[in-house]
């Protein structure tokens, strides 16, 4: 387990909103942009990325690491860490579950956001499954009794590369392209190097395909960038003339 506390407050303070994610560099390319919006309003934001990409074909792990610590400050992360667990080959098991459950009741996030539930990474549908499961379990007082039961309040799932309807949409808008910014930290990644270059667009084309993604969510509430999110709940209001819709 690696992690870096990039705020004053310390590892004591509870985190507002936390992100867990199976790769380091998933974050930057889903929901990193609502993360910074709302650390700029103030808010404690943290990613736990569950491996260190140790099976991609460029760089190292602990390259991944060192790139995925400059991300962090480029969205203002007050905290991110890497469980290590082996890439390619996530596995759902109890001692997984057991370990994520134990981190989250040291970083007592309000809000978890998790990669949505299906999808072709193996990996991503997994950290999504371990995920929920480490939030309830972490919840339960006689799962260890030396720390303080936490369990998180909303549990969101970002969902940028399931084609699904999202329930809400972020404005990202002003976002964009500081998100673009920690997605490029990851030089090992997207960088321009010799090294299994056919396996990687140039940067231009990562932007063009980024933006093109974020266009269509920001299009469905009427702003330039957006990044969608599905819950399984159901939204509650309590004011019907504030609802974030433009009908007409
Ligand atoms: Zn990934």
């Amino acid at each position: 387990m690696w992690a870096v506390d990039f705020a004053s407050a310390g590892i004591d303070a509870p985190l507002d909103i936390l992100a867990i994610a199976a790769h380091p560099d998933d974050v930057e390319q889903t929901c990193g942009a609502a993360l910074l919006r709302m650390a700029l309003a103030g808010y404690r934001t943290g990613v736990l990325d569950l491996t260190a990409g140790d099976m991609g074909s460029r760089g190292t792990p602990e390259l991944r690491i060192e790139e995925s610590n400059a991300a962090a400050k480029v969205l203002r992360l007050a905290w991110r860490g890497n469980m290590r667990w082996p890439d390619a080959r996530l596995e759902n098991t109890i001692s997984a579950r057991m370990t994520l459950a134990a981190e989250i009741r040291n970083l007592r996030p309000r809000v978890v956001i998790l990669p949505y539930w299906e999808g072709r990474h193996p990996d991503h549908y997994k950290a999504s499954e371990i995920g929920y499961e480490s939030c309830f379990l972490s919840g339960l007082r006689k799962l260890d009794e030396e720390t303080p039961p936490h369990r998180p309040a909303q549990i969101l799932y970002a969902s940028l590369y399931a084609n699904v309807a999202p329930s809400f949409v972020v404005d990202i808008s002003d976002h964009f392209e500081r998100r673009m910014e920690s997605l490029f930290c990851y030089q090992s990644q997207y960088g321009d190097s010799s090294q299994a270059s056919d396996l990687f667009p140039a940067q231009a084309e990562i932007r063009d395909r980024h933006a093109a993604i974020a266009r269509f969510y920001g299009n469905l509430i009427g702003v330039k960038y957006g990044e969608p999110f599905v819950v399984k709940e159901t939204l509650r209001v309590d004011d019907l003339t504030t609802l974030g819709v433009q009908s007409l």
